[in-house]
């Protein structure tokens, strides 16, 4: 559909990207924006890159911070630190965490879910959500979740079938979708697209990884989301603007601090 015939314009948000790893961020963000994906939530993976992502974050307004420590990060998170950098009023997630049982060189799980308990707790208690990475170990994030009560979230980069995807929403979480979807054997993933509680759906482009099908091999890109939602917005029978619709709305539902 061109722009011209477009009822309003589109206002899609990634809840899911690691900015700094994408070159020069003026120009992603203003490609982001073109197309109309107009928040961005930059996660951080360790202390470093969570400052990274708040100084990006006090530099564009269409950005949004999440602070965070991957779970195939070797050391110990600084809790302190990511206390501190909590309080920034553009910190509007605790991400990425989760657990990682199939990378080779992650901690043993023991470790991993000792700090994705720190790091529940330090969400809960600044009241923001986490953005959760899960490889190999839905079984043991659903338990750690059900461990915190009042914590809220949202399954990143979700590519389980339906019913991981219930026990995650029987928790209160929200299911982001990246590019993952538009790959054509991923059947059982577009079931859980289709059935997927309107108010929960979340999108997602993790670039630059998780690229859309027709895009493999290109480094991806926030502009792309686009791939994504039109492909969201048919298997849904829903038109582009409705999906830019509820997943805006679910988006600042979820990251109350990005209203
Ligand atoms: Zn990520």
């Amino acid at each position: 559909m061109p722009p011209s015939s477009r009822v309003r314009p589109l206002t899609f948000v990634d809840t899911h990207l690691h900015l700094e790893e994408l070159g020069d961020p003026a120009e992603v963000v203003a490609q982001a924006s073109a197309a109309g994906v107009t928040r961005l939530i930059a996660m951080g993976v360790d202390l470093g890159r969570s400052r990274g992502a708040v100084a990006l974050a006090q530099r564009y307004s269409h950005v949004w911070a999440a602070i965070g420590h991957h779970p195939e990060e070797a050391l110990e998170p600084d809790l302190a630190a990511l206390d501190e950098l909590a309080a920034h009023p553009k910190v509007v997630a605790i991400g990425e965490v989760g657990l990682d049982f199939e990378q080779a060189r992650t901690p043993p799980p023991d470790v991993q879910m000792a700090r994705l308990h720190r790091l529940c707790s330090l969400a809960v208690e600044h009241g923001l959500p986490v953005s959760i990475h899960n490889r190999g170990a839905a079984t043991e994030l659903a338990e750690v979740i059900a461990a915190h009560s009042g914590l809220r979230g949202v399954m990143h980069y979700f590519a389980l079938e339906w019913d991981w995807a219930a026990r995650f929403l029987d928790l209160g979480f929200h299911l982001s979708f990246a590019g993952l979807v538009t790959r054509p054997s991923r059947h059982a993933l577009r079931e859980v697209v289709k059935r997927c509680p309107a108010d929960r759906l979340l999108l997602e482009t993790d670039s630059p990884f998780g690229n859309a099908h027709k895009r493999m091999g290109v480094p991806n890109r926030p502009a792309y989301l686009l791939d994504t939602a039109e492909l969201v917005a048919k298997l849904r029978g829903i038109r582009l603007e409705e999906l830019s619709d509820l997943e805006k709305t679910n988006a600042l539902a979820l990251f109350t601090r990005m209203r």
